[in-house]
């Protein structure tokens, strides 16, 4: 898939745009996030211009988790004081996703950054029917390589 001259992330991966690189391979980048939530803060973009992971392809898919894991290491490896890291990747506008270039966020975690991932206050416990329900729901649309 060809690179996007709107996309950041596009210009970012041929050097039209400046960005904090950290790692590069013939299928990922990786940059510091300029808007960090925690210190150390990186992205993992593909090369090409995929805009949401269903596009993404596996390769690609697979080398973004493969970077984000080496990054991981190099962060608890930094004198930062790293003591944790999340991985989060924001598919679609509900989701979060602003930069329609699929990235993987690889966020440094530290004793009371106050940052997380928690279900929402007053959130039901699953019903075990719905859950089931939804899980049969999913099952051939997985099979099939559709999602
Ligand atoms: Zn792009």
């Amino acid at each position: 898939m060809p690179l996007d001259p709107q996309c950041i992330f596009c210009r970012i991966v041929s050097g039209q745009a400046v960005a904090h690189k950290v790692y590069r391979d013939p299928l990922v980048t990786a940059f510091m996030d300029i808007h960090p939530v925690t210190k150390g803060h990186l992205l993992v973009v593909p090369n090409s211009h995929f805009p949401t992971l269903a596009s993404l392809d596996p390769q690609y898919a697979a080398q973004m988790m493969a970077a984000a894991r080496r990054l991981s290491g190099a962060l608890r490896a930094a004198p930062l004081s790293v003591e944790g890291v999340n991985l989060h990747l924001a598919d679609g506008v509900a989701a979060g996703q602003s930069v329609f270039h699929c990235h993987l966020h690889v966020i440094p975690r530290y004793a009371g950054d106050k940052f997380g991932f928690q279900r929402p206050i007053g959130a039901p416990d699953g019903d075990p029917m719905e859950i089931e329900q939804i899980a049969s729901m999913l099952r051939p649309a997985v099979a099939d390589g559709v999602a």
